[in-house]
């Protein structure tokens, strides 16, 4: 298949390669176009929860189409269905909601949220509240908010990006070199006090808004030790900095709870939501606000009389009626809790990683994987354990992603015990014609 007009996200530049191109899909399975059948261990792009074939998804899709392909939202005039699916997020929403808006990607959610966050400051009188604090390695997507926000240098290389008053704060993951020799209390009382350090050095009214994903996914799989986000809670709430929690990757079931705020007791102003909501059958993204930020933004100022904030699909029909089926069915088939009893299995298999030659380290949460190789063990540049292991993977029918040196699985939810055991099984091959080419 001649995919040379395609430009590519998410590619290296100059290379002439034609992409992988995949042609049909079913259950936790997808074929390209050699017949060659694959099991998806990372659900597209952790995105496609519920499998390749939901057969309700297809039928909501239909019938909305039939009946209003589209009616967007302006002028205070929208669709039924995209009210319905507004209703539905507020009610399984875990923060006090608050009103729902709609966007198209993760990314553009992200955008939205921080413009809400420098919104709200204005209506509260403090226009000059404008900067955002991320951390480094953390992805919030490649618009150019979102991508200032996200704390990875490949997404702002060549594009002038981050934005001015973009701020980044230390990983919380413990096996970095700010976490060497310290217990994760010791590592904790190091990232707050960096915290407060750089909050007192910008000043406090300087800054509008703090983004974080409860668990980091592109960014490497990064699980933050325990009690570390209640205690940056305590610090934003101080100084009246909203707490956006992105959701895209860790709502609606991919930890074992339903958002990830619940999983971690957190207490964020801000959800986004996108991947999961549809699983990915359409695009679709949305931000959850919670009331007390709702009832700013809802007032403005005198000097503020509009909210100039929308897109032309913001809660497209199509989208929010594959939505709105997508939470029916998590919500019916308990999806949160088939991830609590499937990720034992999903630990028990990559456990037997740990300790193999050039494994540095290896984290499951819920329906999330890593595997983390030592580019420096391997004879290897950064970043290149993964890309050759995840080529060895597709090489044994199984589809991987990486972030850094961690191979990441995000098995769709509805795999089973054998589905994950099959996934495992294949990398491991992979893992062994990886060894034995690097004379291990
Ligand atoms: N936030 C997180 C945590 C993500 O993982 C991603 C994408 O992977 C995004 C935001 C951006 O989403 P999108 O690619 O839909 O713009």
């Amino acid at each position: 298949m001649d995919s040379s007009t395609l430009l590519e996200p998410h590619t290296v530049v100059g290379l002439p390669t034609a992409p992988h191109v995949i042609t049909r899909g079913e259950g936790v399975r997808v074929w390209d176009t050699e017949g060659k059948e694959y099991v998806d261990g990372v659900a597209g792009l952790w995105c496609v929860t519920l499998g390749y074939s939901e057969p309700r998804l297809v039928e909501a899709a239909a019938k909305q189409l039939e009946r209003l392909p589209f009616y967007g939202s302006f002028n205070h005039r929208t669709a039924d269905v995209t009210v319905a699916l507004a209703d539905d997020l507020a009610a399984l929403s875990p923060i006090p909601m608050g009103r729902v808006f709609f966007g198209n990607s993760g990314s553009d959610a992200n955008d939205s949220a921080i413009k809400f966050a420098w919104f709200y400051h204005c209506a509260k009188g403090r226009s000059h509240r404008k900067k955002i604090l991320s951390h480094h390695r953390g992805y919030h997507g490649a618009t150019t908010a979102a991508g200032s926000a996200t704390g990875l240098a490949h997404i702002h290389n060549g594009f002038g990006i981050p934005l001015p008053g973009f701020l980044r704060m230390h990983t919380p993951d413990v096996l970095s070199t700010q976490a060497n020799g310290l217990s994760d209390e010791e590592f904790v009382d190091w990232l707050i006090d960096e915290l407060e350090l750089l909050i007192s050095q910008e000043g406090p009214d300087t800054i509008a808004a703090f983004i974080a994903e409860p668990i980091m996914g592109a960014g490497g799989l990064v699980i933050p030790p325990d009690g570390y986000y209640a205690r940056v809670e305590e610090v934003l709430k101080q100084h009246d900095i909203l707490f956006i929690a992105d959701e895209v990757i860790t709502g609606f079931g991919r930890t074992g709870s339903m958002f990830g705020t619940t999983e971690f007791g957190l207490r964020p102003d801000m959800i986004t939501v996108a991947k999961g909501l549809s699983s990915a059958y359409l695009p679709i993204s949305a931000v959850l606000v919670s009331g007390e930020v709702c009832d700013v933004l809802a007032k403005g100022s005198q000097e503020i009389r509009s909210f100039g904030h929308g897109f032309t699909y913001s809660g497209h029909p199509v989208a929010a009626a594959v939505a709105r089926e997508t939470l029916a069915i998590v919500q019916e088939r308990d999806i949160p809790g088939r991830v609590r009893a499937a990720a034992p299995v999903l630990t028990n298999a990559l456990d037997k990683f740990l300790g193999a030659p050039l494994v540095r380290d290896v984290r499951t949460y819920g329906l999330l994987g890593g595997v983390e190789f030592d580019a420096v063990a391997c004879g290897l540049r950064p970043g290149e354990p993964g890309k050759e292991l995840v080529t060895a993977a597709a090489e044994h029918g199984v589809l991987l992603r990486f972030a850094g040196d961690t191979v990441v699985f995000a098995p769709p939810l509805v795999s089973t015990d054998a589905d994950l055991e099959e996934m495992v099984d294949r990398f491991a091959a992979a893992y062994r014609s990886f060894l034995s080419t690097h004379g291990v």
